[in-house]
């Protein structure tokens, strides 16, 4: 593992809950960083700048570039061109050891002989801090993921899920700037992965960590950021909070990978005189209102909307009428498909609404949406 070949940097330990701002984590910013392997673009000027303390992930499908970036964050792939600076240092050039990163894995290579103590202390031998410090911080890293009373035990006496609290340990006893974690949660069960997101993100808040954190699962992603990279292609389409990703979507890859959002197709009918709306005739014959956006008068775009902010109305109020094909129980919530009349190539419109709402399959629905839950993205080549 990478972290065994980090050599001594000794730097005192903060109180373990700092004020917002003043924790452990340090800010870092990419510039441009691009890597090429045999003529395959992994990563095409990535940048991007990330505040002391933040909780970032790489989101996006496999071979979208997420270990890449990472791994030229941290130092184990050259970038061929770009800069990485960290906590105002230009580290681009550094090899990793002297990067001061810490990482967690999906493989928690932990030291089957030695004790979970041993594994957390490891990091702070090689940096040759003093045995009383040495003690007191390792305490105070098990303490805090909840591994006290563990201590002593081998990882094989522990839990996958155990391990990879021990793997956090090691990489947050040295208190590093900067955390990397490349999808640590990946080979466990849900469950456990719930409880593990609910853990990293308390320590890393009460510590004030900065995490870049990488997993091609939404939801995870979610959870756990203040901020989402969402990456394709080597790429980042958007770097926003969940809740802009989810609002104002810039691409329509990000609207269906973060929403599964509904896309209707449609023409822009005219631009708004007043800026107040955007008005989209869709192939269906309604009348779409969306948010002000960029659109000529007769440009063909897809209108999308999340399954969430989807809702029945009374006939006449909608934008659409349909026949309800499906509907499925999820807890608390219901999912609902409709064909709608008018256009055959619009495809089934899903609505996720409270189960109290459900409608019956064959009835006949009206939809609705607010304006401000509509995005509109041209259709590329204007067909
Ligand atoms: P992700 O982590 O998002 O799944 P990666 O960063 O691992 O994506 O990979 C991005 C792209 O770069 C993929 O097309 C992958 O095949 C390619 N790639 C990654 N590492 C190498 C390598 N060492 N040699 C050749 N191609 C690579
Ligand atoms: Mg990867």
């Amino acid at each position: 593992m990478p972290e065994l070949r980090l050599k001594s940097q000794h730097k005192s330990s903060p109180a373990v809950s700092p004020p917002p701002g003043t924790g452990t984590g340090k800010p870092l910013s990419v510039t441009d960083l691009r890597k090429t392997y045999s003529g395959v673009t992994a990563v095409d000027t990535v940048s991007m700048e990330i505040a002391g303390g933040e909780f970032v992930t790489f989101l996006g499908s496999s071979g979208s570039g997420k270990t890449t970036t990472l791994m030229m964050i941290a130092g184990f792939c050259e970038p061929d061109s770009g800069s990485i600076v960290v906590g105002g240092r230009d580290v681009t050039r550094l090899a990793p050891q002297k990067r001061g990163l810490g990482f967690v894995f999906q493989q928690y290579l932990l030291f089957p002989h030695m004790s979970v103590w041993e594994n957390v202390a490891f990091p702070l031998q090689l940096r040759g801090v003093p045995k009383a410090e040495l003690r007191r911080r390792v305490g105070e890293t098990l303490e805090i993921a909840g591994l006290s009373a563990m201590a002593r035990r081998r990882p094989r006496e522990l839990s996958g899920g155990q391990q990879q609290r021990v793997a956090l340990c090691r990489a947050l006893v040295y208190r590093p700037p900067v955390i990397l974690m490349d999808e640590p949660l990946g080979a466990l069960d849900k469950k456990l992965r719930d409880q593990l997101q609910t853990e990293i993100k308390r320590i890393q808040q009460e510590l004030g960590l900065t995490v870049i954190y990488v997993t091609h699962d939404q939801e995870e992603a979610l959870v756990l950021s203040d901020r989402i990279a969402v990456m394709r292609d080597g790429r980042i389409d958007q770097f926003d909070t969940p809740r802009e990703l989810f609002e104002r979507p810039r691409t329509p890859f990000v609207a269906d990978f973060l929403g599964a959002a509904n896309f209707l197709p449609g023409t822009v009918q005219q631009r708004p005189g007043d800026g107040a709306q955007t008005l989209v005739r869709l192939d269906t014959g309604g009348l779409l209102k969306a948010r002000p956006q960029a659109g000529a008068e007769g440009a063909r775009v897809r209108a999308a909307v999340q399954p969430g902010r989807l809702r029945l109305c009374t006939p006449g109020d909608g934008f659409c009428t349909g026949t309800v094909e499906t509907v499925t129980y999820v807890g608390t919530l219901v999912r609902v498909t409709v064909r709608p009349a008018g256009d055959a190539d619009t495809g089934l419109v899903r609505l996720e609404l409270p189960a109290g709402r459900a409608p019956v399959i064959g009835e006949q629905v009206s939809l609705a949406a607010d304006p401000d839950d509509v995005s509109v993205f041209a259709v590329e080549g204007g067909g």
